[in-house]
């Protein structure tokens, strides 16, 4: 008996290698191109994380013509969850990271590198175990899990080690026949790799982020198949980056020690080996001490929660590209009105250690990526959120051509306002916009520098008697404003103010305030020219003799 009759004993169904080599051939790519995927297991969670992984991959893939595929690694079914694959296909859309292959839905995909799902790519992982059984690289063990555990229980006792390698790897010795006779006798067991490695020879490894690293050699026979017959990570690893074609692995740095093991997985499988790119976490600042984003501790880990808070996509992307390459701030600002697709993303400048995770700085991001979309834009976006998230908000915007008018104050000129950074913002900036809700709802005024209820009620009805006109233009409206200042006393240039105090009781500035206030019914707006022009003179008056009550 030989291997090869062992091999036909443990997988007599499985297809020759070449089968598959030849089912997946090359890809036929321009010189350079980069293949690359996003491969999460689907655990109900897509963390920003793999979103970050997901986004540069895809960014670097587009920019040599390569493909980027997504393949969902559910080899550990203890882990998954119901529609996981449906979860991260979403998120994907929903950022615009679009992959050009894998999967599209729970159970669909597209492409020829397929299935994309590892659970049904049972039967090539097969073929590949079977052709190592076939070299004696791979051999069944038949230690049960207690077994395991006692070895390195002694391993830890001895103070050496932990791990199934040399002298401890029992079954590694077995014979052909002890093997063979075992199986036939039912005995239950799992295929492992025979590392050919030795722990005192070292390794040199270029990684296109963290450079250039040198491990100890692999020396541990790790499970390539395990109990239920599905392959571990580090196998299906191997046998489908070659096979689907990957040039590039980017991948968490959770990973990277894992890399003597991977080359050794490769070398003896006789593939190629992929050139690999491993990204450091996103970090963040919890009290001055630097950790990972948590998906426990930091609701911002989860993607989800950018979409339910209703911070824009292109918000997200950005800042993310912003962290991945530091380069991009820069090119930002030099170029403040390109697309971001046309910054040169570069894998090999992304932080070595993590790059740290801002939500100020994110909404900063955000404000201005929102500060540059038109009316429309901007309703249509908020519109989309408010569905899902907020029906009165969508209540509100019922009235389109009305919230056009709204979301158009001090948007579309040079330098348009930027005080919305999120969807969920919006309802709290807009909302004294309706009369509906301002006129009906209690306000509460508070005033600023005027308090004097009665003197109020004086500027407030003067200003309705003899200044208010629909029709001034800004210019009128303004000197008016003065002209209303002047008469109660106050000063019509707040330089006139600073220079002689005593003489006035404050300056125009405070009674605009008052104004804007019983408009508004808020110290800090938007211009109030605009505001009185989109409310209309109706609302102007209701809404001061409402303040005037
Ligand atoms: N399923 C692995 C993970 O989620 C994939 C790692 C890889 O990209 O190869 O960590």
């Amino acid at each position: 008996m030989n291997y090869k009759d062992l091999a036909d004993l443990i997988f007599p169904n499985a297809k020759e290698i070449s089968y598959y080599e030849e089912k997946y051939p090359e890809r036929n790519l321009p010189e350079g191109a980069i293949v690359s995927r996003f491969a999460p297991s689907p655990t109900g969670f897509v963390h920003i994380g793999g979103l970050y992984q997901a986004l540069v991959a895809r960014e670097v893939t587009k920019r040599t013509g390569g493909v980027f595929f997504l393949r969902v690694e559910d080899t550990d079914q203890k882990r998954e969850v119901e529609n996981g694959v449906t979860g991260i296909v979403n998120s994907l859309k929903d950022f615009d990271i679009l992959p050009d292959e894998g999967m599209v839905t729970e159970t669909e995909e597209k492409g020829n590198y397929g299935p994309y799902k590892q659970s049904l790519r049972k039967e090539i992982y097969e073929a590949y175990a079977k052709y190592l059984i076939e070299q004696g690289k791979a051999y069944p063990c038949f230690c049960t899990s207690e077994e395991v555990e006692e070895i390195r229980q002694k391993q830890e006792a001895a103070k050496i080690r932990p791990g199934y390698y040399g002298i401890w790897a029992k079954c590694r010795n077995l014979s052909v026949e002890e093997a063979a006779e075992k199986i036939k006798n039912g005995e239950k067991y799992i295929i492992r790799f025979k590392s050919p490695g030795r722990e005192d020879r070292k390794i040199k490894h270029h990684d296109i982020i963290k450079g250039n690293v040198d491990f100890p050699e692999n020396d541990q026979d790790i499970v390539i198949i395990k109990a239920d017959g599905l392959p571990t990570y580090h196998f299906a690893h191997a046998v489908d980056d070659h096979l689907m074609r990957t040039t590039h692995v980017i991948r968490s740095d959770e990973w990277l020690s894992s890399v003597p093991l991977h080359l050794q997985l490769f070398q003896e499988l006789g593939f190629k080996t992929p050139k690999y790119a491993h990204i450091s976490p996103i970090m963040k600042n919890d009290n001055g001490n630097k950790r990972k984003l948590s998906k426990r501790k930091d609701p911002e880990a989860a993607v989800s929660y950018y979409k339910e808070q209703g911070i824009p996509v292109n918000a997200v992307k950005e800042y993310l590209l912003n962290i991945a390459n530091s380069t991009f701030e820069n090119w930002r600002r030099a170029n403040p009105d390109k697309d971001m697709d046309e910054f040169d993303f570069q894998l090999n400048k992304m932080s070595v250690s993590g790059a740290l995770f801002d939500m100020v700085k994110l909404l900063d991001v955000s404000k201005t990526v929102i500060s540059k979309m038109t009316a429309e834009e901007l309703y249509e976006n908020v519109l989309i959120w408010a569905k899902e998230f907020d029906k009165e908000l969508e209540e509100l915007l019922e009235d389109k051509e009305y919230s056009l008018k709204v979301f158009g104050i001090e948007r579309g000129n040079k330098k348009p306002r930027k005080d919305i950074s999120k969807w969920s913002d919006v309802k709290d900036s807009i909302i004294y916009m309706y009369d509906n809700k301002f006129l009906n709802n209690e306000v509460y005024y508070n005033y600023a520098k005027v308090s004097d209820k009665q003197e109020i009620t004086k500027i407030l009805n003067e200003y309705i008697e003899k200044y208010f006109d629909i029709n001034d233009d800004k210019e009128t409206w303004f000197n008016k404003i003065k002209d209303l200042a002047e008469k109660f006393g106050y000063a019509r240039e707040v330089k006139e103010f600073k220079a002689d105090p005593d003489n006035y009781l404050g300056h125009v500035g405070d009674i605009s305030t008052v104004l804007r206030v019983a408009l508004t019914g808020r110290q800090n707006t938007p211009d109030m020219y605009e505001i009185i022009q989109v409310i209309g003179k109706n609302s102007v008056i209701e809404r001061l003799e409402k303040a005037m009550k």
